[in-house]
């Protein structure tokens, strides 16, 4: 029976060791959905797949069905991101994004938006400012949680949906009630029967220009850096109570450079 092949552009999200020589890749397809297959001799010196299959790199991948895990036959580069991983900061960066992407991807459930939104932050964190780094992120995050429909209710309550109104504050500094269990900003009569935190009233405007402008935009426009921090600070808590998952690699970008 001849082998059944597939093509498929993907973003390598994993690599974890197989036998003496071998690869398995989790990866992104471009469907949006995870796929899984073993990159045969990857690892035996001076292959020229394991280059092609780098974390980060977007590839175009031959791969044939197989029994338990599918074979990738070949895989050739579309852009390797080779910047992205031979810098620190930008590592760092690269490794919330494949983290996020790894943790919430899932086999067989498309989501083409999702892989066209992750090529374009890793093509931006490849050539930005570093001053960028963390806005892009922060961004990335908010725009999946919207593609995942968990997006934090950021202009009207969470609870009754009624318009936030952030201009009655008399303190000098507008404060806004948010609820991460109840799904975001809340008006000042669900904010007193939840367990509300406040947030400035101007991190939640930044969060909702983050959600809504391109990538290239926000690298025009760069915030105050300490505006990184705190959004990447809400996104990490975010996810640990909508997706139920600590990311690690978040806790180093927000721990090395926006703390
Ligand atoms: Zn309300």
């Amino acid at each position: 029976m001849a082998e059944q092949t597939y093509q498929t552009d993907i973003i390598v999200l994993k690599k974890t060791k197989l036998k003496e020589t071998d690869l398995i890749i989790e990866a992104l397809s471009d469907t949006g959905s995870l796929v899984k297959f073993v990159a045969k001799g990857a690892r035996k010196p001076g292959s020229s797949f394991s280059s092609r299959l780098e974390l980060g790199a977007y590839a175009n991948a031959l791969c044939v069905h197989g029994k338990n895990l599918d074979i990738c036959k070949e895989a050739r580069l579309v852009n390797a991101h080779a910047l992205l991983r031979n810098d620190v900061d930008r590592s760092l960066s690269m490794q919330c994004i494949l983290e996020i992407l790894s943790k919430t991807a899932l086999s067989k459930l498309d989501n083409p938006k999702v892989f066209a939104m992750s090529v374009s932050v890793l093509d931006a964190l490849d050539d930005c400012e570093k001053s960028a780094l963390g806005f892009l992120v922060s961004a990335f995050y908010l725009k999946l949680f919207a593609f995942l429909g968990i997006k934090p209710a950021l202009d009207s309550c969470a609870s009754c949906g009624h318009d936030i109104d952030k201009s009655n504050d008399e303190s000098p500094h507008a404060h806004v009630a948010f609820s991460y269990e109840n799904g975001g900003v809340l008006c000042r009569v669900c904010a007193a029967n939840a367990d509300a935190l406040l947030i400035d009233a101007n991190l939640i405007s930044w969060m909702n220009w983050l959600l809504n402008s391109t990538f290239a935009d926000i690298c025009a426009h760069l915030p105050e850096e300490t505006i990184a921090s705190s959004v990447l600070g809400i996104c990490k808590r975010w996810v640990s109570v909508h997706i139920q998952t600590n990311l690690k690699s978040l806790d180093f970008l927000i721990g090395d450079k926006y703390r």
